[in-house]
């Protein structure tokens, strides 16, 4: 019997002395090594009492550890639920009770305030850190390097992947082996990985991105991965000559083009730059190429599917746009209220089907019924459109959308305009209650480097290039937009900052 997703990612390396992990304190872990860890640590996972099926939360800092975790995980038939290492205590405890987790791993100084927090849920804690010590790492060290994996099908839930919570409480998608693998080979074969690429990996891998996209895609490529802790420019420009690839947000980009060290010289070894999980400023695009010569790669997904769509690897990668649907994903553009197909060019709501759609909201099974239709189309809550050469066009989101005296405001065309601005770095428009209107289009600007953008000036340009109902009936000025970790504005954040403005 196979296990379809451990087999394709991880077996395929058994014994293999080939370079997995570069970490950058210049030593190399092979897949070898990587593979008799994560045995141990299977191992170590059915000595806590976990069956197939059950649940292992993990909250523990980046480490090649935490990775080995995920193949143990998928080796031994049980889901991983990995979480960001920042949330507090008591987001844990959600994340915790909620899955039902057997057992939760953290780092060993959050033992203690996780400790109640574990027995509450009736989970078993553990520690591990990122130098592989603690309890969990003690219990595998006495193991055996290698371990019989488990069978499983592809429809067997692999992980439960919580989203980013940007628009509200996260919700567990539950991921198969068939979602996280067909995408893995889609995304393979499009983006052209081998083994001879090197990834620059300083994403989190608590998140689709850094873990699915980024590793699962290289896992099967057979390729390394230098594995940096965390976003930190001056490493990855240390870094970046031994590399032939990155995957990052949009804010790897921008802070790669504020720093004076980052040069066309520097990315010469390198064949593809992929952007996603956020919007990429077009002129961040642009800026990119005329320094480096390179067109930024965008592509368009989330933690429910995987990904869905991406730019050409040959062909024109278009600033703005997230490129077409992979081969194996469908997607149609659907008027959000009947849910009836739009015709080309129109605005609506994104709906995908594909081997990559979850199988649902872990225990939220209204939610699911919302959002995934008895015929398997995912209703992903993004707006947008298909324009005349097929690529698809991201606006925003359902919940961004700002309804003001009965006219639909899509915020991307004004911040659009805003972001072209003297004077602005970014902006963000958001919709905010209004005594006449319902709901006031407002705009948050941040100023480039030096600059004090000119507001009334703004408004003036404003009201001859936009309808008048769209133009913004305020703007301020703050130095910087409210970020989560994966670099994704919060507007909802903003929506209550700004909440009493206009009432
Ligand atoms: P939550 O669902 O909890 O509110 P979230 O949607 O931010 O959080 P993720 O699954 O991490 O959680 O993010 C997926 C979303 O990120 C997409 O639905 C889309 O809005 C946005 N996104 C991803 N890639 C792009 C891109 N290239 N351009 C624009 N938006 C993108
Ligand atoms: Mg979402």
């Amino acid at each position: 019997m196979a296990n379809p997703l451990y087999d394709a990612l991880f077996g395929q390396h058994a014994n293999q002395h080939t370079p997995f992990l570069y970490l950058p304190d210049g030593t190399a872990i092979t897949h070898a090594a990587f593979l008799h860890r994560s045995a141990q640590f299977a191992h170590a996972l059915t000595a806590c009492g976990l069956k197939p099926g059950d649940r292992v939360a993990l909250q523990i800092h980046k480490s090649p550890y935490a990775l080995a975790v995920y193949a143990a995980c998928v080796q031994a038939g049980v889901i991983f639920l990995p979480l960001n290492p920042a949330y507090t205590p008591a987001e844990v405890d959600y994340f915790v009770s909620n899955s039902g987790a057997r057992l939760l791993i953290c780092d060993p100084q959050k033992a203690d305030s996780l400790g109640a927090i574990a027995a509450g849920a009736d989970a078993r804690l553990e520690t591990l850190d990122a130098e592989g010590g603690g309890t969990f790492a003690q219990m595998a060290s006495e193991q055996p390097q290698s371990f019989d994996t488990v069978p499983r099908d592809g429809d067997d839930l692999a992980a439960f992947l919580y989203t980013s919570g940007t628009t509200g409480r996260s919700k567990g998608a539950m991921m198969t082996q068939t979602n996280l693998l067909s995408n893995a080979r889609t995304l393979k074969d499009l983006w052209q990985f081998t083994s001879d690429d090197v990834l620059l990996h300083a994403l989190p891998i608590f998140h689709t991105h850094g873990l699915f996209v980024a590793t699962n895609v290289m896992l099967l490529a057979g390729g390394a991965m230098i594995f940096l802790p965390k976003l930190d420019v001056d490493q990855l420009i240390h870094f970046m000559p031994r590399a032939t690839s990155m995957m990052g947000v949009p804010t790897f980009y921008t802070r790669l083009l504020d720093h004076p060290d980052f040069t066309a010289d520097l990315t010469k070894n390198m064949r593809l730059f992929i952007s996603g999980s956020a919007p990429l400023l077009a002129e961040t695009h642009k800026a990119f190429e005329e320094r480096t010569g390179h067109r930024i790669l965008e592509r368009y997904g989330m933690t429910e599917t995987n990904m869905n769509t991406s730019n050409p690897y040959d062909g024109d990668r278009r600033a703005g746009t997230v490129g077409f649907p992979l081969p194996d994903v469908e997607l149609k553009v659907t008027d959000p209220e009947t849910g009836a197909e739009l015709p080309q060019g129109e605005i609506g709501m994104i709906e995908v089907r594909g081997p990559n759609v979850f199988k649902g909201y872990w225990q939220m099974p209204e939610k699911t019924a919302a959002e995934l239709r008895p015929d398997g189309w995912f209703i992903t809550g993004d707006l947008g459109m298909i324009d005349a050469r097929g690529y698809v066009q991201i606006v925003g989101r359902g919940k961004d959308l700002v309804i003001s005296g009965g006219y639909n405001i899509y915020p991307k065309e004004i911040e659009t305009v805003l972001d072209d601005q003297p004077g602005v770095l970014e902006s963000a428009v958001i919709g905010v209650p209004h005594p006449d209107l319902g709901e006031a289009p407002m705009a948050i600007l941040v100023p480039a480097k030096d600059a004090a953008p000119d507001t009334g000036a703004i408004l003036e340009t404003l009201n001859t290039q936009l309808a008048r109902f769209k133009v913004p009936r305020k703007v301020v000025v703050v130095d910087e937009l409210p970020r989560n970790t994966m670099g994704k504005v919060q507007k909802n954040v903003l929506r209550d900052t700004y909440a009493d403005t206009f009432i």
